[in-house]
């Protein structure tokens, strides 16, 4: 209708400068051209929603290379890729905007006078096969009909409810990866999942469709978890449906006790590692067998596994523990701490390296006539440790310790 036209007319003109900018000249392209360009999916569901996202999908009529190509001669591009097997492109801009250009095959069914339907049922066709209905709307970009709504499945309703939904009862057979993806939307937008959908999802897993997540697609899901605010009431929702045990070996204690505010500032390693708090080291390795991490997250999470590991067979010699924590990040300590065995351990370092009494400077090291560069840090880390873990005790200890390191380094130098 016109009223809910000018609705949307409303929240465009609401959006940021460069994103009305961007709709502006897909429009002209597609006039252009003379073929129908749809803004569709997560960008159109939260532009209702108010909140503002910088990622935007577009469907055109045809081939997606020649709209892009056309486009990109009146805006000002960061990067282009083109995906010629989906006949895609994806286009970045300076602010950090996305777009996403898909192409359909509508020219096909193209002939006089039976255009607009035909044009229609493709559209119809494409956002059926999305996930969730408030995902699977569209808006006009054309100047004819800019900002009128194509809601074929009652995404408004569902956004108005607060309801996630399927399209269709094999929607989770299809795609299983969709049960995860329900959680994340309901969670992030405190909304339900409606009735049949969750009925579905039962199904689904009865059906042990989740053996049919590739591991790929399985960490994909999980890394887009992560950044989320509300990520420890998802993971406590997929758990709660039974989601979880299959890539965590079984359902266990989740430790998510801490509050939205509290893991605001937490990174994506810390938000990881906070998560396997309950879980054994060798229970952990097998948890990165069954993903596909990339070699950081891989590395973060083995890091922690081995300084965990060092810590309990430090036992009572505590200069091991302190050796085991010197330079891990202090977000990771404090995430260790939350061992009850660990934590004596670890308050004692802490306790140490602030009552530690290092004197010597990088200034020392450079007048001592080590050159500027990363062995200077190295030298001091090293005495730092030594203080530390009680290899020195006072200042001339501190002193001779220096000194062996500078005639250990001459030596080595002039070998
Ligand atoms: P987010 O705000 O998390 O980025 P989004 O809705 O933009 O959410 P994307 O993963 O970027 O999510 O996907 C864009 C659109 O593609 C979705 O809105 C949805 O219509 C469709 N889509 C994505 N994944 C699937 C899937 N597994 N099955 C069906 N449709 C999907």
């Amino acid at each position: 209708s016109q009223a809910m036209r000018d609705d949307v007319l409303d929240l465009i003109r609401e959006l940021p400068p460069e994103i009305g900018l961007l709709l502006d000249k897909i429009k002209e392209t597609a006039d252009h051209l003379g073929i129908q360009a749809y803004l569709v999916g997560g960008f159109v569901r939260d532009l209702f929603l108010r909140k503002s996202s910088q990622d935007l999908d577009v469907v055109v009529e045809g081939d997606s290379n020649s709209f892009a190509n056309q486009l990109i001669e009146v805006v000002e591009v960061h990067k282009v890729v083109q995906h010629h097997q989906f006949g895609t492109v994806k286009i970045t801009f300076r602010d950090g905007t996305h777009l996403d250009i898909a192409g359909s095959r509508w020219e096909e069914y193209d002939f006089p006078g039976a255009l607009p339907t035909i044009e229609e049922s493709n559209l119809k066709e494409d956002l059926f096969r999305r996930d969730f209905t408030v995902n699977a709307m569209a808006l006009c970009l054309n100047a004819n009909r800019f900002g009128e709504v194509v809601d074929f499945y009652g995404g408004l309703r569902d956004l108005q409810q607060g309801e996630i939904r399927f399209l269709h009862n094999l929607s989770f057979i299809e795609d299983p990866t969709r049960m995860i993806r329900a959680v994340r939307f309901a969670c992030r937008y405190h909304f339900k999942i409606a009735k049949v959908t969750r009925e579905a999802i039962n199904t689904a897993l009865q059906a042990n469709v989740l053996l049919k997540i590739s591991k790929e697609r399985f960490t994909e899901e999980l890394m887009l978890i992560l950044p989320e605010q509300a990520y420890q009431k998802m993971v406590r929702e997929l758990a709660a449906f039974g989601l979880m045990k299959n890539w965590f070996g079984r359902e266990f204690a989740w430790n998510l006790a801490e509050s939205e505010e509290e893991v605001k500032d937490w990174d994506l390693e810390k938000k990881w590692l906070g998560l396997l708090i309950s879980l054994e080291n060798d229970e952990i390795r097998a948890v990165l067998d069954r993903l596909a991490f990339t070699k950081s997250m891989l590395k973060h999470t083995l890091d922690y596994v081995a300084v965990r590991s060092k810590l309990r067979a430090a036992g009572d010699c505590p200069q091991e523990g302190y050796a085991a924590l010197f330079g891990v990040k202090e977000g990771i300590v404090d995430l260790l701490k939350k061992h009850e065995d660990l934590r004596p351990l670890i308050e004692s370092y802490q306790q140490a390296l602030q009552n530690l009494k290092m004197t010597i400077r990088g200034s020392d090291l450079l007048a001592a006539g080590i050159p500027e560069g990363p062995e200077i840090g190295r030298i001091l880390q090293d005495i730092h440790l030594a203080w530390l873990t009680g290899k020195i005790s006072d200042f001339e200890e501190e002193r001779n310790y220096l000194l062996q390191i500078l005639k250990r380094n001459s030596e080595g130098s002039t070998k």
